[in-house]
């Protein structure tokens, strides 16, 4: 090893060998030359798997033990995850430095949360929405970062979320001058633009650990892209991808399989496990039904049964809407290559290590509602998905494969993905949302207290760098701060722009200033309590609500809804004449039944198959309500409206699941929804019951389960918890599950 890796704690090398890591691959080698463990900024555009997160931790370490600023005898360091579900898994990963005395902290949980605790964390994993809002909140550990990390940097391409990422470290480096700034990025067509953005030194390679052949299926043959063909047949009334899938298999490979959406990824798990299932030995079904049944366990939806259904054969789907517990059993599964195959949409599996011999993107074009249509994936992201392909030291080689269906399709994929050049990333912030958003919160945390100051900071931002119109920029600003004027969020005196008190609870409370808006009138055209429905359907039509899609069928069903219950919305209805407004009207108001379902104690499984979404839906749904609901009640507090209570009603019971009566009893730590419906019809109705009740009753209610009892005694509050020699009464006769 040439390199000088001085500077990072003791026990790391011997660390990396123990994990088999003896020596630098040539990016992090190039990454160490560049500077990174002596504090020097780096954009590291690496290939998908090629070791882009030991160059994080080589950062992140060395900044650590360099020290502090102001002295601190350790530093501190921040890791910008792009999706929540990726933190924990990071975090897990950074937690085997505790042996270095490294400490690790994530930082989820609400929006308006500061996050002191996290105060004494050396290396700090959050989303970037998280940290924008810690920024907004005043967290003083944010001034003490010395070393942040955005991981997937490439994603400020992206129209939703990227803007929060740009304005995100375009804060941390004006609060911290001497900030280290690394930025891992997929390989991208513009990585020195990022570079001279961010002042950085530039890894940029294409070099890859393992060999990687991209090819294209068409007819009985795959074409590789080093202009060889290999054959591969598809017999008669057999699909492709079951082709392909069952040649990896003849090979003694697994096979990753890209689609693109959640229910083609589960249709084509239980497909595709037709071809695995006959080849399993008896020891793999053995294991194999051991996972499914661990999957059953997690819960009783349709979607962890179908789940089930395919891991017992050897197959499995990942997608957004599984509850994280499965997804980890299939990941780890399918790293452990007792699964052969899994379908997946790419929205996680870009973050998760989980190579495989062959990937296949059957899928390259994906609905896209703004586009109208079916649209062709950004080349960027076939390439993060080809990248998955190939295992080093299990694997001979990688291999991606699109699939055509003609030879005019054989020709387009190849010059479209497979010899063609990602894209450069361009920043999405000159959009109105996103600088709605942004500027209420610039404003508002102090960073610009006039319209040139908030130009000044604005000139920070890759937007600025890369504009070639800069005028738009501004404009788009004015724009905004007219509408934040005019909303009352923002006031102006001359020159100077200050939030008024309804602004800064907004840009703490994490809107989207439209949201308060639509918040604020609703409340205010409230006559007398407002229903439970009422609040979901206003919460639900703010644009920090993503809403139910309307099927067909949908516009009539709900439009017989809105008339029966006219009197509980707030605010006025649109006409149905206004085709656009009232069908998003409509999907709000689904959305808002659906958590009313949810607050009225429907079933898990009953709700995801009468709405058509899987259990990870619902519970996203239920989260966001739960957030915009407290951030109502803040709101109408702020603005001294009588309407906290039933607003607080309202979320509480979407925040448990359950209705009116059951609420004390869900609050009760480990009862839940459904046991807390058990236990209240076996007349065991609030928290003082449960300490007082007959244990053989609670124990029949809960259905002879001692372990559960005995907590659920003990977090009531209860002195005797212990069921020794209780036994369930058998008069209490519990629903099933
Ligand atoms: P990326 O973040 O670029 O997608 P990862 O950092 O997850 O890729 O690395 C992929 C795999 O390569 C990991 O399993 C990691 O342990 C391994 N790896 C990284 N660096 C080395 C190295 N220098 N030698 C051997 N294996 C390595």
């Amino acid at each position: 090893q040439t390199a000088d890796l001085s500077g990072l704690p003791p026990g790391f090398i011997e660390y990396l060998a123990a994990e088999g890591i003896e020596e630098l691959y040539p990016p992090q080698a190039a990454a160490v030359e560049a500077g990174i463990l002596d504090g020097e900024n780096v954009v590291a555009s690496v290939p998908t798997a090629s070791g882009k997160t030991l160059i994080a931790q080589l950062g992140m370490l060395s900044a650590i033990e360099r020290g502090g600023s102001g002295g601190a005898s350790t530093g501190r360091a921040l890791y910008i995850v792009p999706l929540r579900a990726l933190a924990s898994e990071k975090k897990a990963e950074f937690e085997a430095f505790e042996a270095f005395g490294v400490s690790v902290g994530v930082s989820t949980g609400n929006y308006e949360a500061d996050g002191e605790w996290l105060a004494d964390r050396d290396i700090i994993v959050a989303t970037s929405e998280k940290v924008d809002s810690l920024v907004r909140n005043g967290a003083r550990w944010i001034d003490d970062i010395d070393c942040v990390v955005a991981d997937e940097v490439h994603l400020i391409d992206d129209s939703n979320r990227g803007p929060t990422l740009e304005v995100t470290m375009a804060k941390l480096r004006q609060l911290n001058p001497d900030l280290q700034t690394i930025a891992l990025s997929a390989t991208v067509g513009n990585a020195d633009e990022m570079a001279d953005w961010l002042d950085a030194e530039l890894v940029d390679t294409t070099w890859r650990p393992i060999d990687l052949k991209k090819g294209v299926h068409f007819g009985n043959a795959l074409h590789l892209d080093d202009g060889t063909q290999r054959e591969l047949p598809v017999e008669r009334g057999q699909k492709q991808t079951a082709a392909i899938v069952r040649d990896t298999l003849d090979d003694g490979g697994s096979s990753l399989v890209f689609v693109n959406s959640r229910r083609n990824a589960e249709a084509a798990a239980r497909r595709l496990a037709d071809v695995v299932e006959p080849t399993l030995s008896p020891d793999a079904q053995a294991e194999l039904a051991d996972i499914a049944a661990e999957i059953r366990d997690v819960s009783d939806t349709e979607t962890s049964d179908d789940l089930a259904d395919a891991v017992e054969r050897g197959g499995a789907f990942h997608h957004a809407g599984l509850a994280p517990e499965h997804r980890s059993l299939v990941e780890d599964a399918f790293r452990d290559r007792l699964l052969k195959v899994v379908s997946a949409t790419p929205t996680l599996a870009a973050g998760v290590n989980t190579p495989s011999r062959r990937v296949i993107v059957r899928d390259w074009r994906r609905y896209d509602g703004t586009a109208g249509g079916m649209q062709p994936l950004d080349v960027l992201e076939v390439h993060q998905m080809m990248g998955r392909a190939g295992r080093p030291g299990r694997d001979p080689y990688g291999e991606a494969v699109l699939l055509a269906s003609s030879h005019d399709e054989l020709d387009e994929l190849f010059d479209r993905y497979v010899y063609a050049d990602p894209e450069p990333v361009r920043s999405k912030l000159a959009a109105e949302p996103a600088l709605r958003t942004h500027v209420l919160a610039t404003i508002a945390s102090g960073f610009a207290r006039t319209r040139d100051e908030l130009l000044d900071f604005l000139a920070e931002t890759l937007h600025a760098s890369q504009a070639d119109d800069p005028e738009r920029l501004e404009q788009v600003a004015d724009t905004v701060i007219e509408y934040l004027e005019r909303n009352e969020f923002v006031g102006r005196d001359g020159d100077d722009l200050d939030a008024t008190s309804l602004g800064h609870t907004v840009s703490r409370l994490y809107l989207d200033p439209m949201s308060a808006a639509e918040i604020v009138d609703g409340l205010d055209a409230a006559e007398g309590e407002p229903t439970p429905l009422g609040l979901y359907h206003l919460v639900s039509r703010t644009p920090d609500m993503y809403e139910l899609y309307l099927k067909s069928g949908d516009r009539e069903e709900y439009t017989e809804l809105a008339y029966e219950r006219e009197t509980e919305f707030l605010g006025p209805m649109p006409s149905e004449f206004e085709d656009v407004r009232f069908e998003s009207w409509l999907s709000a108001l689904k959305t808002a039944r659906m958590l009313e379902d949810w607050a009225e104690e429907v079933d898990e499984d009953r709700i995801t198959e009468r709405y058509g979404v899987g259990p990870g839906d619902v519970r996203g749904k239920v989260d966001t309500a739960e957030w915009l609901l407290n951030a109502a009640e803040q709101l109408a507090s702020d603005l001294d409206l009588d309407v906290t209570p039933s607003i607080r009603e309202a979320r509480k019971r979407v925040e448990y699941g359950v209705s009116d009566e059951l609420l004390e009893l869900a609050g009760v730590r480990s009862v839940g929804r459904k046991r807390a419906r058990r236990l209240y019809d076996a007349g065991v109705q609030n928290r003082s019951q449960l300490r007082e009740a007959d244990k053989s009753v609670v124990l029949g209610a809960l259905r002879g389960r001692t372990k559960t009892a005995e907590t659920i005694l003990e977090n009531a509050g209860r002195q005797d918890y212990s069921m020794d020699e209780v036994s369930p009464d058998e008069s209490v006769r519990p629903g099933s599950d």
